[in-house]
């Protein structure tokens, strides 16, 4: 191993680098994440991100990761999301074992969490409405006024949060406010809401309660009873740092836990925030959450990614702390990359036309050998019936071929791949001029595709027989964002691409693809990897989706 190597092996992250200063000073003697989502959309491939970083500090430091759903906000969750969400996870590989929890599990020590502030006189109740919060809230450069409710004794301020949670007082005719200083520069130090009253039913713990706890308080509170060491968010609570720790040392917890902030992973071009993928999937622009164009986590998965490719992705962009966006093409090399040792290269014909060997013996069939995969002899090899009649790809045919076309036009020979040469003869058209049939004849002495004599052929084609070729529907697909002219449009509505789906009805597969089941992947040679669609493939008629073309122009950036 060079110097070089070494050290990129050896390097560690920011957050490794805290980790270990931590664990070096005896702040932790443990490592302790956790995967916090709100259960109001389906994950995403920057969830991902957050999911397999959070694991990865667990197992990479023998420590424990937790499954925590942030539900305190009751109008945009759904038990649907919860479900998804622990699906995508266990799918991706993290395993939270047997800690699986609800921040909603947690109000009633919330609520006691808030009394201990109310009565060292750390936070009050306030009439104010949302409107003059805000105004009394002050700029960032002008500071705050002090809420004039905020003088109200220890005893009252008790008495009015227990009628709040009683359901004394309508949405928004209290809140409870942390009392901390008006005249911060932090915005959100300016004596935060931490409460509010909200008549909703929630969906884990019905009407049991009408206040619900802020973000900014619940989300301490619950890493501090998990006993997580190191809460690991993005960028945009880097702000909110000095409320979270001023949160866990009002609480007096023995162990606080530390709040890290990194950079969230964004794709160029790419839609993935959950309110866009939202509105997709609510205006029916797209097939459910789960549409093979998205970058959910679920969508991904039917279009063919798999946990290893989304990991090795991952690791390719790093943690960093400051925002970058990174190519979908990156995404794609990671598929193909996980793929192409892996999975067998078959054959299928996308856009057929037919062709006739006319020299070879009507009713006669073959079967010949081929490799399911040259850079993987584990892969064994597969037998493919041969015949007189075949489908071919109709690019593959020219009449009047341009220069360095060298498939089939009228008088040149071509290798049928793992089958024989064959020499073209010509072409049968309709009235409109449309090739219908192709013809050629065959050297039966060239059986595996090579010539005693050493000839010499510059094509190699794929083909299907006829007689035993499966039906399928192949469905390609381009990004969904028309890239020429941006994400969004003036307005805020999405550029959308009109081509990013294309259906091709009738495609034909080699019969050894019979029997293939959802979320299985294929090489279709020259063509890319396929994957079974698992919501409208049926064993009687297959459905396969694209993953990604062969070609790339990428370029692994160096590191
Ligand atoms: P979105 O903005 O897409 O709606 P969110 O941040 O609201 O996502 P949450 O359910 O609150 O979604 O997020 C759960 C965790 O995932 C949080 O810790 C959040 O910081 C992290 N996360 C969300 N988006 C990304 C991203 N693009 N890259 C990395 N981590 C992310
Ligand atoms: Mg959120």
């Amino acid at each position: 191993m060079s110097e070089n190597e070494k050290t990129t092996i050896e390097s560690k992250n920011f957050i490794e680098q805290i980790i270990d200063k931590d664990l070096a000073e005896g702040v932790y003697n443990t490592v302790h994440t956790r995967f916090p989502p709100e259960p109001n959309g389906y994950l995403h491939i920057g969830h991902a991100k957050s999911i397999l970083l959070n694991y990865g500090l667990a197992k990479k430091y023998n420590g424990k990761f937790n499954m925590r759903f942030d539900d305190t906000n009751p109008t945009k969750e759904r038990v649907e999301f919860v479900e998804s969400i622990k699906s995508d996870i266990k799918w991706l590989g993290a395993d939270w074992e047997d800690r699986l929890f609800f921040a909603s599990d947690y109000f009633g020590q919330m609520y006691e969490a808030a009394v201990k502030l109310i009565k060292k006189g750390k936070a009050y109740v306030s009439d104010l409405s949302a409107e003059q919060i805000k105004e009394y809230r002050g700029s960032l450069t002008e500071p705050g006024r002090e809420d004039p409710y905020s003088t109200r004794s220890v005893e009252e301020n008790l008495q009015l949060f227990e009628e709040m949670k009683s359901g004394k007082y309508s949405d928004g005719e209290k809140v409870l406010r942390a009392r901390i200083d008006m005249a911060s520069p932090n915005i959100n130090m300016r004596d935060p809401v931490i409460y509010r009253v909200a008549h909703m039913t929630h969906h884990n713990t019905k009407d049991e309660w009408c206040i619900y706890p802020m973000y900014d308080f619940a989300h301490p509170i619950e890493d501090a009873i998990e006993g997580i060491t190191h809460s690991v968010c993005t960028l945009e609570f880097e702000d909110h740092r000095p409320l979270y720790d001023w949160v866990v040392r009002e609480l007096e917890y023995p162990v606080p836990p530390r709040q890290i902030e990194f950079a969230k992973l964004y794709l160029t071009n790419v839609v993935t925030g959950k309110r866009y993928i939202k509105k997709l999937v609510e205006e029916g622009i797209v097939d459910g959450w789960d549409d093979p164009r998205l970058v959910s986590i679920a969508a991904l998965r039917r279009r063919g990614f798999t946990p290893e490719s989304i990991k090795l992705f991952v690791e390719l962009c790093g943690v960093s702390k400051s925002n970058s966006s990174v190519d979908y093409a990156m995404l794609e090399y990671c598929i193909r990359e996980d793929l192409k040792a892996k999975k067998p290269r078959m054959m299928a014909v996308l856009d057929p036309v037919k062709l006739i060997i006319d020299n070879y013996p009507e009713g006669q069939t073959e079967s010949l050998e081929a490799p399911n995969n040259m850079e993987n002899e584990e892969l064994g090899s597969r037998q493919i019936p041969f015949g007189r009649e075949l489908y071919i790809e109709r690019e593959d045919f020219m009449e009047e071929p341009p220069k360095k076309y060298f498939r089939m036009f009228p008088g040149n020979e071509v290798r049928l791949m793992n089958a024989y040469l064959v020499t073209c003869t010509g072409c049968v058209k309709d009235e409109e001029g449309n090739v219908m049939e192709v013809h050629c004849t065959y050297d039966p002495a060239t059986k595996g595709g090579n010539s005693a004599d050493g000839r010499k052929v510059k094509g190699t084609i794929h083909w299907v027989s006829a007689k035993q070729a499966i039906t399928a529907e192949v469905r390609l697909y381009e990004n969904i964002i028309d890239e020429e002219k941006g994400v969004y449009n003036e307005d805020g509505s999405l550029n959308l691409n009109p081509n990013s789906l294309k259906i091709l009805k009738k495609c034909y597969l080699e019969p050894e693809f019979a029997g293939a089941k959802a979320y299985d992947s294929f090489q279709f040679v020259r063509q890319g990897f396929f994957c079974v669609d698992a919501k409208d493939s049926k064993p009687e008629a297959l459905v396969f989706n694209r993953i990604v073309s062969l070609k790339s122009s990428y370029v692994l950036p160096k590191a």
